[in-house]
């Protein structure tokens, strides 16, 4: 997770001529460098690829770290989201949506379905506050999200990912993924139903016009 180039999984996966996702090549500090005192920011992507999930991806140190989310976030603290780590995608990751093209990696629709920021709420045994990268190479991150759909308090832990040091493809840590403030009802989104918090469109909608102009906010849709 320390390595220089985060992004190097991310790159050798994807053939940049083929998909319209983001290379990740511009520098993210080109572009509206967050200041300092922003809050980081997190995404939730539905993506209709070989099996239906969620990304969750948070900014951490430059990046955004992510996680496949079979199930998708619960509002409803009783549920233990499984979270399988993917890798790490670059910050303009935040805004894709479209539809990646079938036969490449991730090929299927990806909407945008939640967006905003988040503040790290992690704290060692003393209560002192601890570095959410830190937090992260440990196991245990609690965050504070202000999304435009998620609100409050979660908990990504990893499980059984010991065995990960020695290197290799066996036991890939697996992560859970919690609400642990008080829950809101509502549970867990319909995918197939859900809208964009960006374009205010369904999976299907960005599927039958993945070009059409997304980022009308004012308008909403057009054409
Ligand atoms: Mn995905």
């Amino acid at each position: 997770m320390s390595e220089k180039d985060g992004l190097r999984t991310y790159r050798g996966k994807r053939h940049f001529d083929r998909t319209s996702e983001p290379s990740g090549e511009r520098a993210a500090k080109d572009e509206a460098a967050p200041a300092t005192d922003e809050e980081p920011a997190f995404v939730v992507q539905i993506h209709d690829a070989s099996t239906m999930h969620f990304d969750f991806r948070l900014e951490v140190d430059g990046v955004l770290k992510s996680w496949s989310i079979p199930k998708g976030p619960s509002t409803d603290p009783h549920d233990k989201r499984l979270a399988i780590p993917t890798e790490d995608h670059p910050l303009e990751y935040r805004d894709f949506e479209g539809v990646i093209t079938r036969g490449e990696y991730g090929g299927g629709t990806v909407i945008v379905w939640d967006r905003g920021t988040y503040r790290p709420t992690s704290h060692d045994k003393r209560k002192r506050p601890v570095a959410f990268g830190e937090a992260l190479e440990k196991g245990h991150v609690t965050f504070d999200l202000h999304g435009e759909k998620l609100r409050g308090q979660y908990a990504l832990t990893r499980f059984h990912g010991r065995e990960e040091k020695s290197g290799g493809d066996g036991g890939k840590p697996t992560w859970l993924l919690v609400r642990t403030g008080h829950g809101t009802g509502g549970g867990t989104p319909d995918p197939r139903r859900a809208r964009s918090a960006r374009s205010g469109r369904t999976l299907r909608q960005v599927a039958e016009a993945p070009d059409s102009p997304t980022w009308d906010t004012n308008g909403g849709e057009r054409g």
